[in-house]
């Protein structure tokens, strides 16, 4: 049986990396769910959908063809053959990203995916990391962490990542875009069950240590 390990958090809290280490020092696979919503959000605006109409939104999801590796030593998101791995990290991507994630039936249709995915793996287990991956798309996941920060360390790290944008500007597209999430999934508060793993004070690999802590408990 493969061993699905399930990671929420909210934007900035470390989830993608940590998962992916995670992943890694366990051989297992790894898949990021914000990767295909964003990657969702990408071929939306393609297609020329009005982003704020939820049917015009849901009208974009039969022509989604999604190719999302699972290897995390080897990540790329491809929709219908082109390569967006870089394109979905573009804030005109994350600024709309909230607005397809929003929708009930594109939550409906990449959740189906997701756990399509995680039953194909080959590895011995899967990272699955999101907003409602410990409550929604693997509630009965064999381990559930909820990775969190404080708001300030959390724009720290995220700006770090960026470069030529303002502190305070990536502060308040993170903030917004964790108010827009949250008012469609509750990320903040760990649902029953669910092991808060707290990095504020963890640098990178303590923080990847706690997580398999967690596991191998
Ligand atoms: O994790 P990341 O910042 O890449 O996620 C991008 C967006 O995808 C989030 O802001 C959220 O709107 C959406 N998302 C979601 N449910 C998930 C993962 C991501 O709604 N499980």
């Amino acid at each position: 049986d493969t061993v699905v390990v399930a990671v929420d958090g909210p934007a900035g809290s470390g989830k993608s990396s940590v998962s992916k280490a995670v992943a890694r020092k366990l051989g297992y696979a790894y898949l990021d769910t914000g990767a295909a919503y964003r990657a969702f959000a990408w071929h939306a605006q393609r297609a020329g959908v009005e982003l704020e109409e939820q049917a015009s939104v849901v009208s974009a999801l039969p022509s989604f063809e999604l190719d999302e590796a699972t290897d995390p030593d080897h990540f790329f998101v491809r929709v219908g053959g082109t390569d967006v791995t870089d394109a979905i990290r573009e804030p005109a991507v994350t600024g709309v990203v909230s607005l397809v994630a929003r929708v009930p039936d594109v939550r409906a249709a990449l959740t189906a995916i997701f756990r399509r995915i995680a039953s194909e793996t080959a590895a011995p287990g899967i990272v699955i990391e999101g907003r409602d991956i410990t409550t929604v798309v693997a509630p009965d996941a064999r381990v559930r962490v909820l990775l969190t920060a404080s708001e300030e360390v959390r724009m720290g790290r995220r700006s770090a990542e960026l470069t030529g944008y303002s502190p305070e500007a990536v502060g308040e597209q993170l903030k917004a875009r964790d108010r827009a999430d949250s008012r469609v999934v509750d990320f903040m508060t760990a649902a029953d069950g669910v092991t808060t793993v707290d990095s504020t004070e963890l640098n990178f690999d303590e923080t990847v240590d706690a997580v398999i802590a967690v596991i191998q408990s």
